[in-house]
């Protein structure tokens, strides 16, 4: 995997990334809601899903379904949830565009759309103004996306 990824104004590390097509990649996440919450990004930096070319957006959603298939099964799951969170009054934080995958099981929340209220909430900056409240060790997110690249074909693993 390469050193760095853009992912917005961020800088992903490719210690966290664990999937790389053509124009996508898929990496872990520093703060999710469910265990194997990941997000599937374009590598050029897009702003909105309505500026992905024709190209970028087939591969997106070919990369997220090859990946979701993996996260289900990895994670124990029965079911997914895919989001995309396209614009700032949808709660989209980091302008780029990325699908989150979320692994669901039975009874993971009460009520079941509750996860897109959690969705909404957790990116957000706490009431102490810190931002980096619960962001997840480079350790501990390596050793996930470690774990991950395991599962995947080479073609989609190997450095470039
Ligand atoms: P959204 O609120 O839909 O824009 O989602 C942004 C997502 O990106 C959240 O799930 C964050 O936890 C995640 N995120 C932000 N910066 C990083 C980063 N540097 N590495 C991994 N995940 C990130």
């Amino acid at each position: 995997m390469s050193a760095c990824y853009s992912f917005g104004k961020h800088l992903v590390k490719g210690s966290q990334v664990f999937f790389r097509s053509g124009l996508s990649f898929g990496f872990v996440n520093r703060k999710p809601v469910l265990p194997g919450h990941i997000l599937v990004s374009p590598l050029r930096v897009v702003e909105r899903f309505r500026d992905l070319t024709n190209d970028e957006l087939a591969d997106l959603f070919q990369s997220t379904q090859i990946i979701s298939k993996v996260i289900e099964q990895e994670y124990n799951a029965t079911s997914l949830s895919i989001a995309l969170q396209d614009g700032p009054d949808a709660g989209q934080t980091v302008e780029h565009v990325h699908v989150h995958v979320l692994p669901r099981k039975p009874e993971d929340f009460k009520a079941n759309d509750e996860i897109y209220d959690k969705l909404d909430e957790h990116n957000q900056v706490n009431f102490d103004g810190d931002e980096k409240a619960n962001w997840r060790t480079e350790t501990d997110m390596s050793k996930e996306a470690g774990r991950l690249r395991e599962l995947f074909d080479d073609v989609y693993t190997k450095p470039v």
